[in-house]
């Protein structure tokens, strides 16, 4: 199969063979001739699969072969991301995609001002890519008309959700024509996105590239149980063990982020990090340096990195592991990517144990533990396996404290589940965010 059986018209081939694609994805095999045939779509890919593409490309076919010309403020396809960075990184692609079509295409997002997107907007663009809180801006200040659009791509829905983006949704669907093409994607099914798919598809075609919620089998992943104090000791040690040269490292908070980057500049080290709590030209420009392997370390919160296609990069560190499991699986799909084997690691400590036991579980494996000398946990970290279960066991009888050391190594205190000391939250790995529900927006994570 080619790009050409697929129906795509001569511009856009052209533009595929310089990028050096020379064989549709699974997802772009199913997803072009569907978008083609106007049809809406439902599609179950993780980033890595060459979704972009997939939705992307018929889009613009469509535009360049169908429609009326865009008028003042118009726009005549839009396409929905959760992150300012997957925005950019979206009409990057397109912006390849559509370079020999006379289409305009342009990205808004929120964190930059927002008097030029408002300029640029005024003689119309044909391919709008968004983050949904500056989209509505732009369209309750009267920048933006919906009358001419003819499709809606929802990309990476679940991720939209998570950020509490419910609100927003609802508020542009209610603005949008009712006859138009959607096309939903979405790395995971929960019910929400089911039921989002419910309220804004119309006979959609269901396509399921990977089987659900399991993990990229071309990333090797295993665990490093450690005392929390202890991670970034054995993080460096780590680095220099493995010699590894390009990495890309997710903590839970900003403040980890901040710690990290601060304790690995401090040895020496050409790390950077990002966060929603950075002004956005940082965060882009710590990515671009990332991608261009001026950083060697970037460390990142989820949401920051969420969605980011890095070639060939080869190792992801779970620096602390996500409290919703699925983005176990978004990160991990930084690595291996469209086709590349690569490697995650996860440091884990006791305190992490449900979290550890969520991933298995989604994930339908039991991650391979492999303790590294000098840094056994004194907090063990207990047993899991894929059916969820914490295994807990008995503690070990106490040793007569008459036997004496005999230089034996100490091996740790025995900790079930039950002594964790600051439990995490509840981890089943379903949304917590109810679709078109005003819940607490979490923002800037
Ligand atoms: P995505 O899943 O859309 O983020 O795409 C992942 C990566 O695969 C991007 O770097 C794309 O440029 C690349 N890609 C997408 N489709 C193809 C293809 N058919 N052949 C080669 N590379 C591709």
């Amino acid at each position: 199969m080619t790009f050409a059986t697929l129906g795509l018209i001569e511009p856009l081939l052209r533009s595929l063979e310089k990028l050096g694609y020379q064989t549709p994805t699974p997802v772009q095999a199913q997803a072009i001739p569907a978008v083609l045939a106007g049809r809406d779509l439902m599609a179950a890919a993780q980033t890595g699969t060459g979704k972009t593409a997939g939705f992307a490309l018929p889009l613009l076919q469509l535009l360049a072969m169908e429609g009326p010309k865009v008028t003042a403020n118009s726009v005549r396809a839009l396409i929905l991301v959760p992150t300012r960075e997957l925005a950019e990184q979206v009409h990057e692609a397109v912006r390849q995609y559509a370079e020999n079509l006379p289409l305009r295409t342009y990205a808004v997002y929120g964190g930059v001002s927002i008097n030029p997107q408002m300029m640029k907007l005024r003689s119309g663009v044909d391919l709008l890519v968004a983050t949904p809180g500056r989209l509505l801006d732009l369209f309750r200040q009267n920048a933006l008309k919906f009358n001419q659009l003819q499709t809606l791509v929802l990309d990476e829905a679940d991720r939209m959700l998570d950020l509490g983006f419910s609100e927003e949704l609802a508020n542009i669907y209610k603005a949008l024509p009712k006859k138009r093409q959607t096309l939903l994607f979405s790395a995971t099914f929960s019910d929400d996105i089911r039921l989002l798919a419910g309220q804004m598809l119309n006979d959609p075609l269901s396509i399921e590239v990977s089987p659900r919620n399991v993990a990229a089998n071309t990333v090797k992943q295993w665990v490093v149980t450690v005392d929390k104090k202890r991670k970034p000791e054995l993080f460096v040690h780590l680095m220099r063990k493995g010699k590894w040269k390009q990495v890309l490292v997710f903590a839970k908070t900003r403040n980890g982020v901040d710690a990290l980057v601060e304790k690995l500049q401090g040895l020496g080290i050409n790390a950077d990090g990002i966060h929603g709590d950075k002004p956005q030209a940082t965060r882009q420009r710590a990515l671009d340096r990332f991608k261009a392997s001026d950083v060697q370390i970037l460390v990142a919160t989820d949401v920051a990195a969420r969605g980011l296609d890095i070639e060939d990069l080869p190792l992801v560190v779970n620096f602390d592991l996500p409290i919703v499991a699925e983005d176990y699986i978004h990160r991990i799909g930084r690595t291996g990517r469209a086709g590349s084997t690569g490697e995650a690691i996860s440091l884990v400590c006791a305190d992490e144990v449900n979290l550890l036991s969520a991933i298995e579980m989604l994930t339908r494996q039991t991650l391979k533990r492999q303790n590294e000398p000098d840094f056994e946990p004194e907090h063990r970290v207990p047993d899991t396996d894929a059916s969820g279960q914490v295994v807990k066991k008995p503690k070990k009888p106490k040793k007569p404290k008459a036997s004496g050391g005999g230089g034996k190594r100490n091996l740790g205190k025995w900790v079930d589940s039950g002594e964790v000391s600051a439990p995490e939250p509840s981890v089943k790995p379903v949304r917590k965010v109810p679709v078109f529900n005003t819940g607490p927006r979490k923002r800037k994570p």
